[in-house]
């Protein structure tokens, strides 16, 4: 019997993954079927636990339920659990396993794909939202020199700071005047507004990395800006890719190649 498997958020129309996930299963020669589901935004675990008992082997979850499904999951692995956040449900009988596979995704868009080392690099993140804080665990086992958080509202940063209790620097943008950064990501919502974090010129050192986990056909707000400094840019098309392959290794414990895939996506995008 083919398998099944959904992505679950609200809205979900514009999700990516059942295409992705598509090409996996193609490549992998996996019997595999993949649905969106749409939930209630009051209706994340009626939704869940219906396509579970219908006999779903495994969820993606998007905005706005990863929290959500961090609680409704019985275990989780040490990276859900690091980032307070699930992105992946597999479900095993009447157990709900809960993983979280955006911060290896982005560890390997930049590591693997982009062939930029973290180790000794200083590292800065920006915003302290859910893709930041999933993000540090993944960055700080990557061995880096150091790893700066900094957030519109520095409260924010700091308080992340503290949770991960691992020495990390936290502060405000302005405050980041006169340092340098190696590798500088962008893990706010910016982006999605059309704008740019604001950041004092001059932190880019030479060859830096700016890479922005949100993705489009045109360069975003903060690539132009870091472009416009002499930076190298990425956006975070790979990482949606590699969080997707960790996620399909989990349900059917094979990794899919994503590079010959990465140049379709990037094409489909409007
Ligand atoms: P949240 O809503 O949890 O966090 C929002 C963060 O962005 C906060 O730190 C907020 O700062 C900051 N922010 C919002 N607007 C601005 C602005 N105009 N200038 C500066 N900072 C701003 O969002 P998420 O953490 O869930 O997502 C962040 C981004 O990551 C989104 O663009 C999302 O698309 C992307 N993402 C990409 C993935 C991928 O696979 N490529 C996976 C997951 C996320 P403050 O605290 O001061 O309000």
């Amino acid at each position: 019997m083919t398998d099944r498997y959904a992505v679950i958020g609200h809205p979900v129309e514009h999700s990516r993954s059942p295409a992705i996930h598509a090409a996996f299963a193609r490549q992998t020669g996996q019997d595999i079927e993949y649905l969106k589901l749409l939930a209630p935004l009051d209706g994340f675990v009626a939704a869940a636990e219906a396509f579970r008992t219908s006999g779903g082997r495994g969820m993606n979850v998007t905005l706005p339920f990863k929290e959500e499904a961090f609680a409704y999951a019985g275990g989780h692995s040490e990276r859900a659990r690091s980032a307070g956040a699930v992105n992946t449900l597999r479900f095993d009988g009447d157990r709900v396993f809960g993983d979280n596979t955006d911060g290896a995704g982005l560890v390997r868009d930049i590591r693997d794909n982009l062939g930029v080392p973290l180790r000794d690099k200083a590292l800065l993140l920006l915003g302290a939202g859910g893709a930041a804080r999933g993000a540090i665990r993944p960055l700080l086992d990557q061995g880096p020199a150091s790893l700066t958080l900094a957030n519109r509202r520095p409260e924010r940063a700091l308080a992340l700071a503290l949770h991960f209790d691992a020495g990390l620097a936290a502060c405000g943008f302005a405050e980041l005047a006169g340092r340098r950064f190696d590798i500088v990501i962008n893990a706010t919502a910016a982006s999605l507004e059309g704008e740019a974090p604001a950041l004092p010129a001059g932190i880019y050192a030479p060859a830096a990395l700016a890479y922005d986990m949100m993705y489009a056909k045109a360069p975003t707000p903060f690539l132009a800006a870091a472009l416009a400094q002499g930076a190298r840019t990425a956006d975070g098309l790979g990482m949606l890719l590699e969080q997707a392959a960790e996620s399909f290794l989990l349900w059917r414990g094979v990794r899919p190649d994503t590079r010959p895939l990465l140049a379709a996506l990037r094409a489909s995008l409007a």
